[in-house]
C-alpha cells in the first residue's frame, strides 16, 4: 500500500513538472491565443476543420489557384503542438502546414486536390467546448450519388441494469417474526423492477438470480460483468436484533475494500486484463497495473456513490430510511472493478411493521418505483456515450429564423444526423421545437 501511494505521488509529480514549461510560456504572452487541438471530418462533398482555442480570435480565410490551397490566418494565434496537423489528410486536403506571420500570427494552409468553397465561422464556448474556428471546404466536383445516400446513425444500445436478488437456495437470508425469509422477498422485488425497467426506454434488465437457487458472490459479480451490466443493484432486507431498527440504507464499496481488492484481481490477470480500457496488464510491471487499476477502482465507487444517493433520496420519499446518506462497505458483491455497483437493504424484516411491508406487492411495487427513478435520475446525467439515453443529454429548442444546418453546425455534426435523430423530414422545424442533439465527439 506504501509503495503505491510512493508511486502514485511521483508519478503525479512527474506530470505536473512536465506541464511547467507550457504554462510559462502562456504566461509571457497573455494575449496569445492557443490552438489545442484540430479535428478534421467529412460529409458528403464537405471536409470540416475545426480549431479547438482556449479564445476568441481574428482570422481571414482566401484560396489559392494552381495548385489549389486555402490559407487561413488567425492573429496573435499559436499552435503549440507542430503534432496536430501531421498526416491530416483525406482525399480532398493533401495535407495542412503551418507558419508564423509577423512573429505573432499563425498561418495555416491547406493543399488540395481540387477547387473548393471554403467557409468560415467562428462558435461560441458552450456548456462543454469552447471558442471553436470552422472551416468548411465545399468539394465542388465530389460525386453526386454519395450525396444521395443516408447518412447511417451511430449504433446506440440500450443501458444494462443487473438486479442481484440477494441470497437464495441453501442460504435463506434473514428472517422475520412472520417467517418470512429475505432470499424470496428480494427475488419478488427484484422481478417488479425487473418488468419496470423492461418498459422503461432505453434501459435493458438483467436478472442476477431468478429462481431459488445458491449463487455465490464472484458469481453474481462474474454474472453482471458477462452481461456488460453499467450498474448492479443488490437487493437485501436487513436484519438486527433489535427489532425497533427500521428504514433502507444503500451501500457502496469502500476504498479499502477496494484496495485489497486490487490485490486479488492483479492475482488473476487474465481476468484483469480486460478491465482498464484495452490495458493490457501482462506486461507492465505490477505496480503500473495496481496504479491503473486503482484508479478504474476509484472512478467506478465514485460512480456507485452517485447513482446510491439518487435511490437513496426516492428511498427517502416513500418511507423512513435508516442512515441519511450511503455508506460504504467491502461487500463482496460490490467488487467489480468496471461495474458500479450498489447494495440495498430494502428495510429491517427483523422488525415487525417493516416486515409486514416487505411482504406486501403493492409497497414492493413501489420500492421497484423508487429504485428506478434513482437509477433513471442518475443516468439522465450520466449515460454512457454509446446508449439511447445519452441522447436526451442534449435537448436544443429552435428559436425564430434557426435552420437546421445552423443548429447541425452549432453542435458540429451533420445536418441529415440531425434530421434523422430527430425524425424529420425536410427543412421544416417549429419555434421552440426540442430537437435531440446526438452525442458526438465534439
Ligand atoms: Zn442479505
Amino acid at each position: 500500500m506504501d509503495n503505491r501511494r510512493s508511486f502514485l505521488k511521483r508519478f503525479i509529480g512527474i506530470s505536473s513538472m512536465a506541464a511547467a514549461p507550457v504554462l510559462s510560456r502562456v504566461a509571457e504572452a497573455a494575449q496569445t491565443a492557443r490552438v489545442s487541438n484540430i479535428r478534421l471530418s467529412q460529409s458528403y462533398n464537405r471536409t470540416r476543420l475545426v480549431f479547438d482555442l482556449d479564445r476568441n480570435i481574428d482570422h481571414s480565410i482566401f484560396r489559392l489557384h494552381n495548385p489549389e490551397r486555402v490559407v487561413l490566418d488567425i492573429k496573435d494565434t499559436q499552435l503549440i503542438d507542430a503534432g496536430l496537423i501531421e498526416q491530416m489528410h483525406n482525399t480532398l486536403l493533401k495535407g495542412v502546414r503551418t507558419g508564423v506571420r509577423n512573429g505573432r500570427d499563425l498561418r495555416v494552409v491547406l493543399d488540395l486536390n481540387n477547387q473548393v468553397t471554403p467557409r468560415s465561422f467562428l462558435l461560441r464556448p458552450e456548456a462543454d467546448a469552447g471558442h471553436r474556428l470552422v472551416i468548411d471546404l465545399e468539394d465542388k466536383d465530389y460525386a453526386a450519388p454519395v450525396v444521395k445516400k443516408k447518412e447511417q446513425p451511430k449504433k446506440l444500445r440500450d443501458i444494462v441494469v443487473a438486479i442481484d436478488a440477494g441470497h437464495g437456495g441453501k442460504d435463506p437470508g434473514a428472517s422475520g417474526h412472520l417467517g418470512t425469509r429475505e432470499k424470496d422477498i428480494t427475488l419478488q422485488i427484484a422481478r417488479k423492477l425487473e418488468r419496470l425497467i423492461k418498459k422503461y426506454p432505453g434501459m435493458k434488465p438483467v436478472l442476477i438470480r431468478n429462481g431459488d437457487y445458491y449463487m455465490g458472490l464472484r458469481e453474481r459479480v462474474q454474472k453482471a460483468r458477462e452481461k456488460k451490466a453499467d450498474l448492479l443493484i443488490s437487493l437485501h432486507a436487513d436484519s438486527y436484533r433489535d427489532t425497533r431498527a427500521r428504514g433502507s440504507s444503500v451501500y457502496a464499496l469502500s476504498v479499502d475494500g477496494a484496495s485489497s481488492e486490487t490485490a486479488r484481481w492483479l492475482a488473476e490477470k487474465e481476468n484483469a486484463s480486460d478491465l482498464i480500457g484495452g490495458v493490457k496488464l501482462d506486461n507492465k510491471d505490477d505496480m503500473v497495473a495496481e496504479v491503473l487499476l486503482d484508479l478504474s477502482l476509484t472512478g467506478t465507487i465514485q460512480s456507485s456513490l452517485d447513482v446510491g444517493d439518487e435511490v437513496l433520496g426516492e428511498l427517502k420519499r416513500i418511507g423512513r430510511v435508516h442512515k441519511r446518506r450511503v455508506q460504504q462497505a467491502g461487500f463482496a458483491v460490490l467488487k467489480s472493478p468496471d461495474v458500479p455497483s450498489i447494495l440495498l437493504e430494502t428495510a429491517f424484516i427483523s422488525n415487525p411493521r417493516e416486515e409486514r411491508k416487505l411482504r406486501s406487492p403493492a409497497h414492493q411495487r413501489k420500492t421497484a418505483k423508487a429504485i428506478l427513478r434513482g437509477v433513471s435520475d442518475y443516468f439522465s446525467r450520466k449515460a454512457p456515450p454509446d446508449t439511447w439515453l445519452s441522447l436526451n443529454n442534449k435537448q436544443h429548442k429552435a428559436v425564430a429564423g434557426e435552420t437546421l444546418s445552423a443548429i447541425a453546425n452549432r453542435y458540429d455534426i451533420g445536418t441529415e444526423e440531425l434530421r434523422v435523430y430527430n425524425r424529420i423530414n425536410g427543412n421544416q422545424l417549429r419555434i421552440g421545437q426540442p430537437l435531440k442533439i446526438p452525442y458526438t465527439s465534439a
